[in-house]
């Protein structure tokens, strides 16, 4: 069974389509939180989002403040602005799409959180460290994690050591200890590399496979630009920041 893992999609409409054609067929769909939040495209994104199959799908720190569950005093200036004019753009299907995304879930092996286990919505994993002290906030053997943009694996292994890994375009990882593997961001990526990222899970083989995939930028950067939402947001999509 093919499982397409993404996280962050962040109303980026094309990148999200990019990364659908990229990925092909899938048996289900894992999205680890905040499909809206930055870009121009909050209600197409969660209208292609709630139609994919065996949709398994959390919330977000900006799904949250969206919905008010949050105060948006905790985003920086643009951000919070960005969720301002959402919040003026978004549907009464939207708003209730959001309203049943979930904190945390466990299926099967893995647990699912959109920050961190320990705290789904707010704690950036970055860090051996802070990896290393959310260990014992799972019981499974994996955790798929979002939130920081960049795509991740954090191993422990049976000496209590944590590892880091950055997996590029193309790696197939395949899981031996326990770990917290993270795909990147579908429509804000952060790590200088500005191709959309996902990831495809092979449940027989049990491999992740990490792919970036080219998108049409400039497409949204117009529509960000058009928005109301800061120039900010539309500039960082060009380097990958
Ligand atoms: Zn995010």
């Amino acid at each position: 069974m093919r499982t397409l893992i993404l996280s962050d999609i962040h109303a980026n409409l094309t990148a999200f389509q990019a990364v659908l054609n990229a990925a092909g067929d899938v048996d289900q769909v894992w999205f680890l939180g905040d499909v809206v939040g930055y870009g121009p495209d909050p209600n197409e994104c969660i209208e292609l989002l709630r139609g994919q199959p065996n949709l398994q799908a959390l919330m977000g720190n900006h799904d949250a403040a969206l919905m008010d569950y949050i105060s948006i005093d905790r985003f920086n200036y643009e951000a919070a602005e960005a969720i301002r004019v959402q919040a003026g753009l978004i549907t009464q299907e939207g708003r209730d799409f959001l309203e049943l995304l979930r904190l945390k879930l466990e299926i099967d092996d893995l647990t699912l959180a959109h920050g961190s286990p320990r705290n789904p919505i707010w704690e950036y994993i970055l860090s051996a460290g802070t990896a290393k002290s959310n260990f014992d906030d799972f019981s499974t053997q994996g955790c798929l994690i979002g939130h920081t943009h960049v795509p991740s694996i954090f191993t422990l292994n049976q000496d209590n050591e944590v590892k880091i890994l950055l997996p590029g375009n193309g790696d197939r990882w395949r899981p031996n200890n326990r770990f917290i593997l993270n795909p990147g961001s579908v429509g804000q990526p952060r790590n200088f590399d500005p191709r959309a990222a996902f990831v495809i899970w092979d449940d027989e083989e049990d491999t992740y496979l990490f792919k970036r995939v080219p998108y049409d930028i400039e497409s949204v950067v117009d529509r960000i630009l058009h928005s109301g939402i800061p120039k900010r947001q539309a500039t960082r999509l060009w380097n990958g920041t």
